[in-house]
């Protein structure tokens, strides 16, 4: 059978296997699977969100093995997910207050993965109207559609789940703006996965709670590097048939992934002036388009000095990559 794997844990991973053709919301049964040692031999790492081939089932127990991994279409490292689809980059309007700048910078790194976005405030029932309508025009500015919901009066969560359904979606954002909140409203909203197993009292990881025990198997490991967290991830079922992991994404935006010369695509402004003077472009083949002569990229959009300042970080993070060397 083949089935997507939703959580790990040590050697165990609980792949949910369709059973047939059925349609959303999704049916499917949970299985507890082992990987095959020859695929850890030949280090194919099997992570959450693959897709995987499932073999020995035995349907009695809810047991399986992995046998094989496909192609990952897309693969996240914060949390660790492979075959994202969808991000959610999740901010509030106040508490903490909506800071252009931060967020800018995670639009730049969720921009940077080559995922689609959606773009969410949260908090919306602590601002009033007029605030609403001047953040809608000033991101459509930016190039986004910004979703604005309230976790706290569930306004608008009808169509956060409506854009949620039949992907597979990470939340990122800052600290303190409701991305926990919107994970423990939409957990358990309505599972729709089966376990095969009965005696799952046998089972270390067993039944209903295995989704709430994993922040209990929390790691600190010390690298070289300094502090790191190892995470488990899983991914819920969601009642419109797609899934949301239940660990939000990058709290810090390192944007390390990303060059001053693939910085212009990570600004929807700078793609659609170009777009716009098609077939004119700058005098320069590689320009960085700071606005400098020939270059048709003008600073006259709001995030000019954005764009500005990321890529002035970026020039000095690839000088000192340059002497490290
Ligand atoms: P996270 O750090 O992004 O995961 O944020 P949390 O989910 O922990 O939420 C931070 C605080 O914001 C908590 O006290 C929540 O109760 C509160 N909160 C979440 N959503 C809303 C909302 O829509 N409105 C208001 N007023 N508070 C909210
Ligand atoms: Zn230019």
């Amino acid at each position: 059978a083949i089935g997507m794997v939703a959580s790990a844990q040590a050697n165990f991973m609980r792949v949910i296997v369709q059973i047939s053709n059925t349609p959303t919301p999704t049916l499917g049964v949970e299985l507890l699977c082992v990987v095959r040692a020859l695929l850890k031999k030949i280090k194919r790492r099997v992570s959450v969100g693959d897709k995987v081939l499932v073999g020995s089932i035995d349907w009695v127990d809810g047991r399986g093995m992995i046998e094989n991994v496909f192609q990952r279409k897309s693969e996240i490292l914060d949390p660790p997910v492979a075959n994202v689809d969808h991000l959610l980059v999740f901010f509030s309007l106040d508490q903490p207050k909506l800071e252009p700048f931060s967020l800018t910078r995670f639009l730049v790194e969720a921009e940077s993965t080559g995922i689609p976005i959606t773009l969410v405030l949260n908090k919306m029932e602590l601002v009033d109207e007029t605030t609403l309508i001047t953040w809608k025009s000033r991101l459509r500015s930016w190039g986004y559609e910004p979703v604005f919901c309230s976790v706290e009066t569930k306004h608008g969560l009808d169509t956060l789940k409506f854009i949620l359904r039949e992907k597979t979606s990470v939340i990122v954002g800052p600290s303190g703006v409701g991305k926990s909140s919107l994970i423990n409203a939409l957990r358990g909203d309505h599972s729709g996965i089966d376990s095969a197993g009965e005696d799952d009292c046998l089972d270390p990881f067993a039944g209903s709670k295995w989704f709430e025990d994993q922040r209990v198997g929390e790691v600190s490991v010390r690298s070289g590097r300094g502090k790191h967290t190892t995470r488990h991830v899983s991914l819920l079922p969601l009642s419109g048939g797609g899934y949301l992991a239940d660990t939000p994404g990058f709290n810090q935006p390192s944007l390390m992934k990303v060059t001053r010369q693939s910085l212009p695509q990570y600004f929807p402004e700078i793609q659609k002036i170009l777009s716009d003077s098609y077939p004119e472009t700058c005098s320069f083949n590689d320009c960085l388009h700071l606005g400098d002569q020939g270059c048709i990229v003008k600073g006259d959009w709001e995030r000019f000095p954005h764009y500005f300042q990321l890529h002035d970080e970026i020039k000095i993070r690839e000088g000192y990559q340059l002497r490290t060397l």
